[in-house]
């Protein structure tokens, strides 16, 4: 049976009676089949545990000109997929039980890694994340929780919180990888925004991350491939380029051979989509 909790006194005396371990997937709600595979990472990892989906639509991590408003809300349609995968609790509080007045909310400094790539685009972002995902998992009182490989940066940055927050440093953060539709696009709360036309420029994103795995494949320099990305997404018509990097796995400086990342965050019409891959760098040949 999936319970759905509003209040932290509803959530505490469900917690009080629920097998642990704890698995914690939190999302914005707007649920797919990304959200999905964490639901089922969660379960992997508790096991005969209580897994727990929070759905809220965080205002701290949107920017004043940012889709907080509009950002899309489902929320039946969210318990019945929770229900599908067996998940045992939907928390999904108002924001005054998150944040609630007057309480002192404990907020975690991003670092350099919060103002690079999202955080460039996105100032005051991370700061938001992190404090709401340290909140939510200290309210649910999380063992474990799965975060998507396709916030890719996200990920690194809430991957730091059990050395920075002593109520999480038992708590371990597990990544998922990019869940996709059959034609490339990764799945995103976001691509309800698109037109059937937009939708279609779309595809031009994975395309390009396409495009530069295989050029490194080929033995391309990093410059190589990512000048020829930039030039097939300035092309690519109804799609305009935010950033389109090959980056260390930790977000750093590209190492000269071996596994690093690519990512990319391009806008079609008034919606910014993200997609990153695992990208493997050959080292140059000397003439
Ligand atoms: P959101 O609801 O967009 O805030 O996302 C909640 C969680 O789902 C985050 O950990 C995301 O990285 C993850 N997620 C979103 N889309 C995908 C996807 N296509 N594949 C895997 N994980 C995803």
């Amino acid at each position: 049976m999936t319970v759905v909790l509003r209040t932290q006194d509803e959530l505490d005396a469900w917690l009080a009676r629920a097998p642990g371990p704890r698995g914690v997937v939190l999302t914005m709600g707007a649920l797919h089949a990304g959200h999905e595979a964490l639901m089922r990472a969660a379960r992997a990892e508790v096991g005969t545990g209580s897994v727990i989906v929070t759905v809220f639509v965080n205002p701290t991590q949107f920017g004043p000109n940012e889709d907080f408003a509009k950002y899309p809300r489902t929320l039946d349609a969210d318990v019945e997929r929770c229900r599908a995968q067996g998940v045992d609790a939907v928390f999904t509080p108002d924001v005054d039980v998150v944040y609630p007045p007057g309480m002192q909310i404990s907020t975690y400094e991003p670092g350099p890694l919060g103002s690079t790539l999202e955080g460039a685009a996105r100032p005051g972002h991370f700061a938001g994340v992190l404090q709401v995902v340290a909140r939510l998992l200290m309210l649910t009182r999380a063992d474990v929780t799965c975060f998507g490989e396709k916030d890719y940066q996200q990920l690194a940055l809430v991957r730091t919180l059990p050395s920075r927050e002593p109520a999480l440093a038992h708590c371990r953060f597990v990544g998922v990888p990019i869940v996709r539709d059959a034609d490339g696009l990764a799945l995103s709360s976001r691509n309800r925004y698109l037109t059937a036309d937009q939708r279609a420029a779309a595809l031009a994103i994975p395309a390009s991350l396409s495009l530069v795995q295989r050029m490194l494949a080929d033995g391309a320099s990093v410059g190589e491939a990512q000048t020829a990305a930039h030039a097939f997404l300035d092309a690519a018509p109804g799609i305009t380029l935010d950033y389109l990097v090959i980056s260390s796995n930790g977000l750093d400086a590209p190492p000269s051979e071996g596994e690093a990342r690519a990512l990319v965050a391009a806008r079609v019409g008034e919606t910014r989509l993200l997609d990153n891959t695992a990208v493997h760098i050959h080292q140059a040949v000397k003439q």
